[in-house]
């Protein structure tokens, strides 16, 4: 770790503040609780002159709760979230996520905001700026190649890893975007935009592991919100290497209804895996019956499909692949059958 460099930090109590702040100050970058962008400002990946801490904005710090729907301030932290009596009762999902997210420290420090816009990872790239000065940087910084796929022509595969995203994507979240002249709503799904398609070119909604958010410069996310789907189950599943404090290898978010023996509405999303979390496509076509065998196997033929494992984390793309598909399967049976 290197020392810290010198940077302002700003504290505004109040939303309208805070978008005055980020409006006077283009170069600078938001802070939650500081728990990845810390990392990274000391590893010299990014050295923002001005930080903008949401944390003392009162009014995204609530979290309103009961079995109609769901809205978190994007100041809420994760041991806040994870330990709400209405979320864990109605949306066991994104309690269960939230609770999966690192280790306690950072879980009491980690917001909601900081947790949806997480930087994409790499080990080429979450590394010490003498360990990437070593290897001539990469394309997410300021070199010149792809180190894991040097074919890649520009593209970068960093990976998603946030744990929230995919529980409230199978929730059909909706985000609140603030900017100089007003709030606009978005689903949740269009902020991420991480495609990394080789065969495309990069635009505005569609970009990779470098450009993997569609918030444009100035915007702050405010909140996320969520309306009940009466009879969804759901919940959250994630292998990792260590247990107890650990990016995912992959995890796995499912909400399903069923009507007697059919599945009736099959919800399915991804981290870990893509360098935006996936909202898996086609699983309309999965319900009708019950969950049986066939049915399983063709939901892991549309995982196989759409996670694009690469080698950017020491677990190899194939295994985190496999992973998805055991940890869908699971919670799709398990659910099924609560
Ligand atoms: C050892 C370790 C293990 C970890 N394990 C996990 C894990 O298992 N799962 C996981 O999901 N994360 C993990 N993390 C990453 C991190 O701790 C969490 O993702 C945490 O939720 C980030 O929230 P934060 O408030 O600390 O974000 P910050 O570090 O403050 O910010 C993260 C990014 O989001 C931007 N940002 C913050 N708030 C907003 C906003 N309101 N609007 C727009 N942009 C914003 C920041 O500018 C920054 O780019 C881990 C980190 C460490 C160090
Ligand atoms: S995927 Fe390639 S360009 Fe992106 S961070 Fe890793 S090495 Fe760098």
């Amino acid at each position: 770790m290197q020392a810290l460099p010198e940077f302002e930090l700003l504290r505004p109590t109040t939303l309208d503040d805070a978008r005055k702040a980020r409006a006077a100050h283009p170069e600078s970058q938001i802070i939650g609780g500081g728990t990845d962008l810390m990392v990274n400002i000391r590893r010299g990946i990014v050295a923002p002159p001005v930080l903008i801490d949401l944390t003392g904005v009162a009014e995204l710090r609530k979290i309103n709760a009961d079995e109609t729907s769901l809205e978190i301030g994007a100041s809420v932290t994760l041991v806040e979230l994870a330990a709400h009596p209405q979320v864990i009762k109605h949306y066991p999902v994104v309690a269960e996520a939230a609770a999966h997210i690192a280790g306690p420290m950072h879980r009491n420090m980690g917001t909601v905001g900081g947790n949806l816009c997480l930087d994409t990872r790499c080990i080429f790239y979450n590394q010490s700026e003498w360990w990437r000065g070593a290897i001539h940087h990469c394309l997410k910084t300021t070199g010149d190649i792809c180190h894991v796929a040097p074919k890649s022509r520009g593209v970068c595969f960093a990976t998603f890893s946030g744990d929230l995203a995919p529980a409230l994507m199978t929730l059909d979240a909706e985000i609140g975007v603030a900017r100089a002249d007003g709030i606009r709503a978005m689903p949740l799904n269009a902020l991420y935009i991480g495609y990394a398609r080789q065969d495309e070119p990069q635009t505005a909604t569609r970009g990779d592991g470098k450009h993997f958010l569609s918030l444009r410069p100035g915007e702050i996310v405010t909140s996320v919100s969520v309306k009940n789907t009466p009879g969804l189950r759901s919940a959250y599943d994630k292998i990792r290497i260590r247990r107890s404090i650990e990016f995912p290898v992959c995890g796995v978010a499912v909400a399903l209804r069923r009507d007697g023996d059919a599945l009736i509405d099959l919800r399915v999303a991804f981290t870990g895996t893509n360098s935006r979390p996936v909202r898996l496509e086609g699983t309309a076509a999965l319900c009708g019956g019950t969950p049986d065998a066939r049915v399983l196997q063709d939901l892991d033929a549309l995982v196989r499909d759409q996670v694009m494992a690469m080698k950017t984390t020491f677990t190899p793309g194939h295994y985190r692949r496999r992973v998805a598909g055991v940890l869908a399967r699971r919670l799709v049976t398990r659910l099924f059958e609560s």
